[in-house]
């Protein structure tokens, strides 16, 4: 067996094994400009440690430096801040190397792993390779680590760094490649001190942009409007409008096709799209059909898609936030920053002069933050905080960070953590925590599979949790079908809400053999289900491991949900809402309370007294998603530590709870 990927021997032996459609990537590749500082970098790279690459997205930093850098028995690992960057560019080195995918070539990310022990390049998630440090801290399968994409500033890729300049001293031989697309170069040089710099000129085209004169009411109707009108009045050439998520994408790209036909291929872009559908965008369309793609940002910098001329911003996307007062963290819907609008900008102008079409007025522009806040500033920190006391990193305050978090986040994340009892009283990571780390959950959800077997059901909060993770599977199309969808939800809806919702729909999809017809038929999303099994799988593996049991209640038993719900609690006990007299929810923390609403597609046949919630989002208001109704007296039960009530501001809930400690010291007192 010869170690070589293909290319290798075969650029260096004969050329007649060589495929059409190799020779034609070929052609194309070569032309990339990172090609033009192949032996700078190669030799810069031979005499440091450390080497920063900034250059123009869509010169070939991703796909071509991996490459350049491959030899025999090594493994370079490359990674990306988002998973269908990993698996679209592997798959697309796999190509240009014309090797299969999961060979010599391989990704990983979290849930999926294409590799083999033939691998010598794999891409991989920032996040996965923060994992592999906490099994292996030296990353002693690496000869080359390439850090890509460093300035979308991710929490992972943060950690890494920090990681990895300790790492590269007790590894002499480890080489790592920090790439970027706008590098706020002096910060980066700064942090790296002495680290020798290679810029790779873009070959950018200019763009023209064009701002609205008024703002937008909605920035969703005045994209498709301007894509419409793009088609009509500008001469050939692609377009790419930026949208926030799944949903107004699919909206988007209905409204679209439906008002321009075949005269347009219309394809989305985002996060949880099945690989095929990924692929479509890379494929020419014939003639006098235009691509219009509608993507959320990851096509800002991540992804390079070529032959865009005309590109639409709406000036929104879905960020991250974190208010460590409220502690609560969202995805919400934001403005973007001026460095982000000009990096989309960019993308008309990759193979000829093109069009940037700003749904936004020039003033509003201006007034936009001038870069997007490091990803450190804008998170619940507690899984960090967790998996960096996984990795022996003591003093938190005092680990090399390029951004520092704001310390009320650290202390909040702290809490946390003490609260799920991952940490015990002088902040070491307790035998519970230990196990936590190694779950690729959040905190919560890991705490909660640990003690379900306390509770006497941990094969049915595996189901929920593997379900929690491959969120939304129910599909909701517009117009007629919309009724006909909502009737098969109801089907599956459970009076206790969401969580044993989503438990039935997965019981549900076992039972009928994981038929794709029968998701088809009660609008399931049939992918996502797959996925939400082999989630399941990997979980139960770690579960194993630590020797958990797996264990189901009498289904017969009156208690069946009592305890599913009471295991639920245990992980989210500090995500709780209780309804007061006036009608409105309010969350039930210690220190403060948040006027919150039930997410209107939850499951619940009336308004629950007390409700756990998975998640928070903020649109037009704030809503609580995924909810169960649980009662008030089990806090004490499932979780008394937290729910001691003294720190917790004077309301209506901690009235109704102080009644229920008391009645129940009074029937322990009389049962003595
Ligand atoms: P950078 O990392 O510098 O932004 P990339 O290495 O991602 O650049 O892209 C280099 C070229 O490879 C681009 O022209 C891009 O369109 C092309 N490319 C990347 N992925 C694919 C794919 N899956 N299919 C076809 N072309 C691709
Ligand atoms: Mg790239």
């Amino acid at each position: 067996m010869n170690p070589y990927p293909k290319r290798k021997i075969r650029i260096e032996t004969t050329k007649k094994t060589y495929s059409a459609r190799y020779v034609e990537i070929l052609e194309k590749w070569k032309k990339l400009p990172v090609w033009v500082h192949k032996e700078e970098f190669l030799k810069t790279l031979k005499e440091n440690q450390i080497v920063l690459l900034v250059g123009e997205t869509g010169s070939g930093k991703t796909t071509q430096i991996p490459q350049f850098v491959l030899e025999a028995k090594w493994l370079v690992g490359c990674t990306q801040p988002r998973r269908v960057a990993a698996m679209s560019v592997s798959r697309r080195v796999a190509e240009e190397m014309d090797v299969e995918i999961g060979e010599e070539v391989g990704y990983t990310v979290r849930f999926e792993d294409c590799t083999s022990s033939k691998t010598v390049l794999k891409y991989l998630t920032d996040g996965m390779l923060l994992r592999e440090a906490m099994a292996d801290p030296l990353l002693g399968r690496y000869k080359v680590i390439v850090l890509d994409e460093a300035h979308e500033r991710t929490l992972a890729t943060y950690l890494l760094f920090g990681l990895l300049k300790q790492t590269l001293v007790r590894r002499p031989d480890l080489k790592l490649v920090v790439m970027s697309a706008t590098l706020e170069a002096d910060k980066f040089h700064k942090y790296f001190t002495g680290v020798p710099l290679i810029k790779v000129p873009g070959r950018l085209h200019p763009v023209e942009i064009l701002y609205t004169r008024e703002p937008q009411r909605d920035y969703l109707e005045a994209a498709i409007s301007t894509v419409i009108q793009i088609h009509m009045c500008e001469p050939p050439g692609d377009v790419l409008v930026f949208l926030t998520g799944e949903e107004e994408i699919e909206d988007a790209c209905r409204r679209i096709t439906r008002n321009l036909g075949d005269h347009v291929n219309v394809l989305p872009l985002y996060s949880t799209l099945s690989p095929a559908m990924q692929q479509k965008i890379f494929e020419p369309t014939p003639d006098q059909v235009r691509k219009v793609v509608v993507s959320t940002n990851i096509a800002e910098t991540s992804l390079t898609i070529d032959g865009i001329v005309y590109v639409v911003d709406p000036g929104f996307s879905k960020q991250k936030l974190y208010h460590p007062d409220t502690r609560v963290e969202s995805l919400l819907v934001s403005p973007i920053s001026q460095a982000s609008a000009d990096q989309s900008a960019g993308r008309a102008g990759r193979t000829r002069p093109g069009k940037c079409f700003r749904l936004y007025a020039e003033k509003s522009f201006n007034e936009l933050e001038k870069q997007t806040y490091a990803e450190i500033l804008r998170s619940n920190l507690a899984n960090t905080v967790l998996n960096l006391k996984r990795l022996g990193v003591e003093n938190l305050l005092r680990f090399d960070l390029m951004d520092s978090p704001a310390p009320e986040t650290l202390a909040r994340a702290l809490d946390d953590l003490y609260h799920l009892q991952a940490l015990d009283d002088e902040c070491n990571l307790t035998k519970t925590g230990e196990m936590m780390s190694e779950f690729p959950l959040d905190p919560q959800m890991a705490k909660m599979l640990i003690v379900s077997p306390q509770f006497n059901c941990s094969n049915e909060i595996l189901s929920i949790s593997a379900m929690l993770s491959v969120p939304n599977c129910f599909i909701r199309p517009r117009g007629e079908a919309q009724k006909a969808a909502d009737e098969a939800k109801s089907s599956f809806a459970h009076i206790y809400g969401d969580h044993l919702t989503l438990l039935n729909v997965f019981h549900a999809f076992l039972q009928n053999n994981q038929d794709p017809d029968w998701c088809y038929e009660n609008f399931i999303n049939y992918r996502k289900m797959k996925s939400a099994v082999s989630v399941r799988e990997q979980l139960v593996r770690i579960m194993l491991r630590f020797q958990i049991k797996l264990c189901s209640p009498d289904f017969n038993s009156k208690d069946y949900y009592v305890n599913i719900r009471k295991a639920l609690l245990s992980g989210y006990f500090m995500q709780v809402a209780h309804l007061e007299r006036t009608g409105h929810y309010l969350t039930f923390r210690d220190k403060d309370d948040q006027v919150v609403h039930l997410h209107p597609s939850n499951c619940l046949d009336h308004k629950a007294e007390w409700v756990i919630y998975n998640e928070y989002v903020f649109t037009t208001r704030n809503f609580i998603r995924t909810v169960t109704y649980i009662r008030g007296e089990w806090l004490v039960d499932v979780a008394p530590h937290y729910y001691k009530l003294a720190n917790f501001p004077n309301s209506e809930a901690k009235r109704v709870l102080q009644r229920h400690f008391k009645k129940r010291r009074l029937s322990e007192e009389r049962s003595c």
